[in-house]
């Protein structure tokens, strides 16, 4: 196999597939690889699809045609300890409405309805398929060898939408190596229950779903919990910092099963069955561990990218995949149509991006990543918040202090002024 395309692009995840509809869609020759059996074989995430503008812009109404599972209109933000539980929890009526905030996904559905819609536009799409290594040709990238079909592509333009560990990248010389704090691993449990149960146990109706954070619940790694409801299953797992897994000693598993086992979450997935078990890295070093982003005849999109951050509240990858891929694709047709795939050219990929929400918003909450690995978010503030909670519900017939002088001593017995000022500071600058 020897072809030439305008476009070659590694991976059908969201990155991947919205850069191909677009190139597509733009009259180019392009083609897209991805190693697994069909897109989204591969990949895993928690489970809500976040809306953003290229996704309506380019499938209109693709709600009614995208395999969705339910919109999300109730969040939940809950403080758990092993014993008790604080929620937050925030219903809107606006979320319910076309084109909805947020809906639950199968990855495996939803990817391959994604790179459908670009091969129903003229995109080749390659399955079963592993790019290996790129190809130069005069200093700049002109195609990949691929393995199991023993030959090369060769093409115009590289886009790598290979994902989080983006050998491609790495091969192009345009990320380092990994340090620790960079990558994230999330493990989810699929649990199957009746959809009348999941939406009588989550107070749902119709499509309605929900979407459940937990802090406290990650056997006092750093990271958080979800649960997400599907149509007829719930999706239950957690994100960790590797390095802090690692340091644990824990399995995994292990961590999930404290999950399991907490008394609250037992009662949302009482009679559920298991039915998958999957694990996937996730980046998690936010702007400053970025590779570089084009090279000559190069560029990079979504994780590969480093382009996903958490804030605590939000955890957005595939909104920022999606519109980056499509960033991608535009400096693409802008490139084959001045015959230029020099980096000078392509370094207008940086440009869009940094004048789009992604970076922008990975700007914003650039200190969040210090403060999720704060360990004291993860189990010492949810047990001073249940603590602080139970002192004022408890009736003992002893008089009661004023809630801020309550909340202050408690504070001082648990973190410490010093603690205290230092968290303070660094919650402070990640989100206020
Ligand atoms: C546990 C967990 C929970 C998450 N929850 C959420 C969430 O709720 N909401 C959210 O927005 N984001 C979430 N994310 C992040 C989100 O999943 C990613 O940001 C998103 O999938 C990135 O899309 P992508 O197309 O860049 O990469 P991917 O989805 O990883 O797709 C890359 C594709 O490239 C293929 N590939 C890799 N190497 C090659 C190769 N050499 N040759 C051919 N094909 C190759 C892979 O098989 C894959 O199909 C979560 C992630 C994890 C791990």
């Amino acid at each position: 196999m020897a072809k030439y395309f305008d476009v070659i692009i590694v991976g059908a995840g969201p990155a991947g597939s919205m850069a191909a509809l677009k190139l597509a869609r733009a009259g180019l020759n392009v083609c897209m690889l991805e190693r697994g059996q069909h897109p989204g074989a591969k990949n895993m995430f928690g489970g809500l699809l976040h809306n953003t503008p290229v996704l309506n812009e380019m499938l209109p109404s693709f709600w009614e045609r995208a395999p969705l599972e339910r919109y999300v209109y109730k969040k939940v933000l809950a403080f758990m300890t092993p014993d008790s539980a604080v929620s937050l929890t925030f219903e809107n009526g606006n979320f319910e409405q076309p084109p909805y905030n947020g809906c639950t996904v199968f990855r495996p559905a939803f990817d391959s309805w994604l790179a459908g819609e670009a091969v129903k536009e003229g995109a080749l799409l390659l399955c079963d398929c592993t790019a290996e290594d790129l190809i130069r040709k005069n200093g700049q990238i002109s195609g990949v060898t691929v393995k199991g079909r023993e030959g090369e592509l060769r093409g115009n333009i590289v886009i790598a939408a290979d994902g989080v560990m983006s050998f491609m990248a790495e091969k192009a010389g345009l990320r380092r190596d990994f340090r620790p704090g960079d990558l994230g691993v999330g493990i989810k449990l699929l649990l199957g229950l009746p959809e009348d149960t999941i939406n009588e146990r989550f107070h749902l109706v119709r499509d309605e779903g929900a979407d459940i954070s937990f802090l406290g619940t990650t056997g006092g790694l750093c990271g958080g919990s979800f649960l997400y409801t599907n149509r007829e299953s719930i999706s239950v797992g957690m994100v960790v910092h590797l390095d802090s897994l690692k340091a644990s000693g824990q399995a995994p598993y292990d961590v999930l099963d404290e999950l399991l086992e907490h008394p609250q979450v037992k009662k949302l997935i009482k009679g559920a069955v298991p039915l998958e078990y999957s694990a996937h890295l996730i980046p998690e070093g936010g702007i400053k561990s970025m590779p570089h982003v084009y090279t000559g005849g190069m560029m990079v999109a979504g994780d590969a990218a480093g382009l996903c951050y958490t804030n605590g509240i939000n955890l957005e990858g595939i909104n920022l995949a999606m519109t980056s891929g499509v960033l991608a694709a535009e400096t693409a047709i802008e490139a084959i149509e001045a015959g230029d795939y020099s980096a000078r050219m392509l370094s207008s990929y940086k440009k869009k991006l940094d004048g789009s929400f992604i970076i922008k918003d990975m700007k914003t909450f650039k200190n969040a990543v210090g403060m999720m690995r704060l360990e004291r978010l993860s189990r010492t503030y949810p047990q001073l918040l249940t603590d602080i909670l139970e002192k004022v519900y408890r009736v003992e017939g002893t008089p009661r202090s004023k809630l801020l002088r309550l909340a202050r001593k408690e504070a001082l017995k648990k973190i410490g002024l010093k603690g205290l000022v230092s968290d303070g500071i660094k919650i402070g600058r990640s989100l206020l």
